[in-house]
């Protein structure tokens, strides 16, 4: 499990959850209800996977396991205890089939307090509480923490055919960078290609957890002859997966609203998959559109390229117009133009 950061939704898609919301309050906003609704709710329910396919890095994997297609909405806080939450886009996560439907299903622990024992990856940061042991290919909680226990038995994320595709993807991840750091040194353009397959493949979290050895471990782990290209890994994709760690508060600032973008975990996107090898040339983009009411809108935070392509193709899926990418500069975003 690595960090998801939470894009905000559109204001069109917000009307239409605030909507539904209503509507399985009028229906009772029993849990009965909730799931009824949501299943008529086909519209909604596109705009939420749109937006959460746009939240995944690399290929769409489940936001639980990182090694199956993500082909679910799951209701963190299931709509059995939390009917009114059914259209609210911070309880929505994408999952595979198997997490969503026969590991997680509706369970919710919590402790004494009713604090939720589950790690939500777009809310807080999964290492907090779960080391990835990358030798072994299992999950361990970090400190005895209870919310990486349960986190660990409820999502099933040492079950044997997880853990047997993480020491693969492990064997794979660390042949695959050394290849990767002699086609950077030579300037390779193949190295972009190469970093960018291993960033899409499965079980990201192994590659996640290879970037956050301890210098005084990495040798016993990854082995001598993949340091140095471990290393320049690091160097190569420091903001693709540090961001979020570095900077909790953005994080936190998702969880207090998620309706809002925020800077900071946007820009660690933005640093991302589109700067291999050339993070101090990195470019920034913004992007303008015509709202589906008429009005002029602009983007809060900055991308890159890909995640502003991507951006765009999820604003003219939601019926705006005009929508166009902006290259900007550091710290500048776009204005609206009308
Ligand atoms: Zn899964």
């Amino acid at each position: 499990m690595i960090p998801v950061q939470r894009v905000p939704v559109s204001d069109r898609t917000q009307v239409l959850l605030t909507r539904w919301t209503g509507r399985v309050r009028d229906a009772g906003g029993t849990s009965k209800a909730a799931r009824e609704q949501w299943i008529k709710a086909q519209t909604p329910r596109k705009h939420v996977r749109t937006a959460l396919e746009s939240m995944t890095r690399g290929a769409v994997r489940c936001m639980y396991c990182d090694d199956s297609r993500g082909t679910d909405i799951d209701h963190f806080q299931p709509l059995e205890n939390a009917p009114l939450r059914a259209f609210e886009w911070s309880n929505h996560l994408l999952a595979c089939s198997y997490c969503n439907s026969n590991a997680k299903r509706s369970q919710y622990p919590v402790n004494g307090d009713g604090v939720c024992l589950l790690v939500d990856p777009s809310a807080e940061e999964p290492a907090n509480h779960l080391r990835l042991l990358l030798k072994s290919g299992l999950y361990d909680p970090v400190d005895k923490s209870a919310k990486g226990e349960e986190t660990i038995r409820v999502f099933g994320l040492n079950r044997p055919d997880l853990v047997k595709g993480r020491l693969d993807a492990f064997f794979r991840a660390c042949s695959n960078m050394r290849d990767w750091h002699g086609l950077h040194q030579d300037a390779d353009p193949l190295a972009d290609r190469l970093a960018q397959a291993l960033l899409d493949s499965p079980f990201i979290d192994v590659v996640h957890a290879m970037t956050r050895l301890e210098p005084g471990v990495e040798a016993t782990v990854v082995g001598q002859a993949t340091v140095p290209a471990l290393d320049a890994w690091r160097t190569a994709h420091s903001l693709s997966f540090c961001a979020a760690d570095a900077d909790a508060s953005g994080i936190e600032g998702v969880v207090d609203n998620t309706l809002v973008g925020d800077d900071r975990t946007q820009q660690g996107r933005a640093g991302g998959r589109n700067s291999v090898g050339l993070v101090t040339t990195m470019q920034n983009y913004g992007l303008t559109w015509t709202d589906p009411t008429g009005t002029p809108r602009s983007s809060a935070v900055a991308y890159d390229e890909p995640s502003a392509q991507y951006r765009k193709a999820a604003l003219e899926s939601e019926g705006c117009t005009s929508v166009e990418v902006v290259a900007v500069r550091p710290g500048e975003l776009p204005e609206p133009r009308g």
